[in-house]
């Protein structure tokens, strides 16, 4: 289910734009349809009073709670049943100064990533977006939200439409600031253009934050890592990356997911150091999770210290990430594999 399906259906019911706004609002903050400031008797239609119990429970059905894994580090997984028995995931990123939710944007995943046990099972389905929302919704009756990262489940530039329009809401009646919705890819040119498309839209507009998969600074390899990633060169998404980063004020933080022995040389981090040298960015180091049946290992701590000590010198922004619940990207779909919801 789409936003844009249930907008209509409020439409159907005599909805006028207070009116949508006001139900949309108080779905996507969790919050009681009856706790706005007015009165529900007083503000909406009568035929949309009697038919909001059953559209409540349409939405709470959207992504319900199947099972909930709390890491050490105070992260939490959700793993959330959709409408029609499908399943994703969605994490609780540990707590910190904004608190954060990983969401999915598909069921599977198309780019077939050799390290992601998600990419290993294909797409199965889109999202719409009205699931990618439902997914906050749910986590906000848990703890509060006020970062939504895009990392979890699938590749958002493959449901562009759904992703942009789950944003759109997220950074309006959703209360999510812009700068902590933060979309996550490996790249692919029609997104970039969707990006760009926003650098001259009106003020208030909401543009997310940009973080980009990149993990290897060599196209062959990169092409062999991720197969089904457009075949954009590093140095390309990294030009476009930049631009979008410039023209919004926000850095882009890049994603490296890093394999012991493939691409964690001292030639990458080389190549690292001459690729993001000046630009706005921000570098993620995140050793990888290794996953039963999947031929990588993560590099030894002190290694990955190393990489991290030897780009900052080199004036790289550079965050070597700790935690499992913040390595979401490598982990993603490990929980609904290993609890057969797949
Ligand atoms: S790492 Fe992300 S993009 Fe790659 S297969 Fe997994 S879900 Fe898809």
């Amino acid at each position: 289910m789409h936003i844009s399906d249930i907008r209509q259906r409020l439409r159907r019911l005599g909805a006028s734009a207070p009116h949508e706004e006001r139900v949309l609002r108080l779905w996507a903050c969790a919050l009681p349809q009856d706790s706005g400031r007015r009165r529900l008797e007083d503000f909406l239609p009568q035929a949309l009073r009697a038919e909001l119990p059953a559209l409540c429970a349409d939405l709470a059905a959207l992504a319900r709670l199947q099972s909930e894994h709390a890491g050490e580090d105070g992260s939490a997984r959700l793993l959330l049943a959709l409408a029609d028995g499908q399943a994703v995931e969605a994490v609780l990123l540990p707590p910190g100064r904004t608190p954060g939710l990983c969401v999915s944007t598909q069921v599977g995943c198309a780019v077939g990533c050799r390290f992601c046990m998600t990419g290993q099972g294909g797409l199965v389905r889109q999202l719409g977006s009205a699931e990618i929302v439902a997914q906050v919704a749910l986590a906000r009756t848990r703890r509060p939200v006020a970062k939504v990262v895009f990392m979890g489940m699938g590749e958002p530039a493959h449901n562009l439409g759904a992703v942009m329009e789950a944003i759109e809401l997220l950074g309006t009646l959703g209360g999510i600031g812009h700068k902590n919705l933060v979309l996550s890819t490996v790249g692919d040119t029609r997104l970039f253009e969707r990006l760009h498309a926003l650098e001259h839209a009106a003020p208030g507009t909401v543009k997310p934050a940009l973080a980009l998969s990149l993990h290897t600074t060599k196209a062959a390899l990169r092409a062999e890592l991720l197969p089904r990633a457009a075949r954009l060169e590093p140095a390309e998404l990294v030009a476009h990356s930049e631009r979008y980063a410039r023209a919004t004020g926000y850095p882009t933080q890049y994603q490296w997911t890093l394999l012991e022995g493939v691409n964690d040389g001292d030639d990458e981090v080389e190549a690292i150091a001459g690729l993001l040298s000046g630009k706005y960015a921000v570098m993620n180091l995140i050793p990888y999770n290794a996953v039963p049946g999947l031929p990588f290992a993560r590099p030894r701590w002190e290694r990955a210290a190393q990489m991290a000590r030897t780009l900052h010198r080199r004036g790289i922004l550079t965050k070597l990430r700790r935690s499992a619940g913040q390595d979401v990207d490598a982990g993603c779909g490990q929980l609904r594999a290993r609890t057969g919801a797949a």
